[in-house]
């Protein structure tokens, strides 16, 4: 067991396993990638694989913009065949409201230089043969968003840190972590401690259970996500877009003949880490299919293939929703040697990559190159609201996921 480290990476998921796998990369030794489980075996692989580069601010979409062009150069950049497919993406307005912001979300992505448009919606049946074009207000296509199995994220980062020779530790949960006069000093696990000064919580769900071993209060919230893939279906082709319908928070792709669908209910689970027990893990959550039967209903105007449709899997897992909807990056402040990379907001997956490289930058340099204070974890929206307020916030910014603020109800 290795007892000193440069850095400790809690957690190898997507997150974790792209922080870690930049350290390595920019020369920083030895470097341990601890995981609880099996290396990426959580949420990430569970994840629907979605980019979606035009996000609510410029600094959220140049970094999805810098994560997708990461994933385009990731054999490159780690030297592991990745597979993607650069299908674009649709998304669809169905009330004026949603109209409005989709030209508003063009706009501001062509600004941001993404590849974007509105497309008709027959343009959009063309290029979506499961769509009716009825009942559609406006539709947008961006051309290089791109959909992958997401398993590969966490296990191909996870294999390059190997190669380079970080230290994959699988199964070995952290406990503790050590600090004295105000700086981090190591971790505590099952298999002995370890030295370092600088821990990294990638932890996903439990990212605020070992925040709490620093006595830190991290402010995201675990919240149930699920989606089904059916059986292959009769012209299903791998490069039809991501489709996503904005007021049912829906979305759908091409996945190994059948069809995805995926989405965002109105009460989601939410999850106190707290209350499970030690070894649990994310293939122990309780699913519930009945809420994507509800979705599927919601959307089947556009789409009558969801009227009949034979599942073939259903997944789900625990990201963390924030109560400003932003991820959470950097280091706690106070605490020197503790960084956080987590809050993924439904989007951790896409965007590990590039926060994965800042996050790294920042820990080797002491800083990511860029202003990002926005995802600090030492904001109020992380670290001072009460419980009640934080969880309804977080609520709310998964109900409406793909609303617009100005068109969220009050
Ligand atoms: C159904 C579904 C669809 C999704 N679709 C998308 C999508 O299309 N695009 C997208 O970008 N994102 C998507 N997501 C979200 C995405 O899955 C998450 O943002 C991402 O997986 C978060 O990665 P992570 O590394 O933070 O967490 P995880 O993958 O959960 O990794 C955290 C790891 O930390 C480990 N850990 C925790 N505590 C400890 C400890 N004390 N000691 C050691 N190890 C510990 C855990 O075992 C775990 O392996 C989706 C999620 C779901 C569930």
């Amino acid at each position: 067991m290795l007892t000193e480290a440069a850095a400790v990476v809690i957690g190898s998921g997507a997150l974790g396993a792209s922080v870690a796998f930049h350290l390595v990369a920019a020369g920083l030794k030895p470097v341990a990638l601890l995981d609880q489980h099996a290396i990426g075996g959580e949420t990430s692989p569970r994840a629907a694989g979605l980019t979606q580069q035009v996000r609510g601010s410029d600094l959220m979409t140049d970094l999805a913009r810098r994560s997708v062009e990461k994933i385009t150069r990731f054999a490159g950049e780690t030297g592991q065949p990745i597979v993607y497919v650069q299908s674009g993406s649709m998304k669809i307005a169905r009330t004026a409201a949603h109209a409005r912001q989709l030209r508003e979300e063009v706009e501001h992505g062509q600004r941001c230089g993404i590849d974007i448009d509105l497309i008709s919606p027959a343009e959009a049946a063309r290029r979506n043969p499961f769509l009716r074009p009825t009942g559609i207000t406006a539709v947008s296509f961006a051309k290089t968003d791109l959909y992958l199995e997401p398993g590969q994220i966490p296990r191909l980062y996870a294999r390059a840190f190997g190669e380079r020779g970080g230290v994959l530790l699988p199964h070995t949960r952290v406990s503790g972590v050590l600090r004295e006069d105000g700086e981090v000093k190591g971790v505590l696990t099952e298999q002995g401690t370890i030295r370092t000064p600088v821990v990294i919580d990638a932890a996903g769900a439990w990212t605020r259970r070992v925040g709490r071993l620093l006595d830190t209060r991290i402010g995201a919230v675990a919240t149930r996500h699920q989606l089904f893939i059916t059986e292959p279906i009769d012209g299903v082709e791998p490069m039809q877009p991501i489709t996503r319908v904005i007021d049912c928070n829906a979305y759908m792709r091409p996945a190994d003949g059948g069809l995805m669908l995926g989405g965002y209910e109105a009460d989601p689970v939410q999850v106190d880490m707290a209350n499970l027990p030690a070894g649990f893990s994310i293939a122990d959550l309780a699913l519930d299919i009945s809420v994507l039967h509800r979705l599927a209903e919601q959307i089947s105007e556009q789409f009558p293939v969801f009227r009949r449709i034979a599942i073939r899997e259903h997944r789900g897992g625990l990201p963390t929703m924030t109560a400003d909807g932003e991820h959470i990056l950097g280091p706690w402040p106070g605490l020197k040697g503790f960084y956080v990379a987590g809050g993924c907001c439904v989007g951790g997956l896409s965007i590990a990559p590039i926060l994965g490289e800042l996050l790294a930058a920042w820990v080797i340099t002491g800083s990511p190159g860029l202003d990002l204070s926005p995802l600090s974890p030492g904001r109020a929206a992380v670290a001072d609201l009460d419980e009640t307020t934080l969880a309804e916030a977080c609520r709310r910014n998964y109900a409406y996921h793909y609303w617009a603020p100005d068109t969220r109800p009050a």
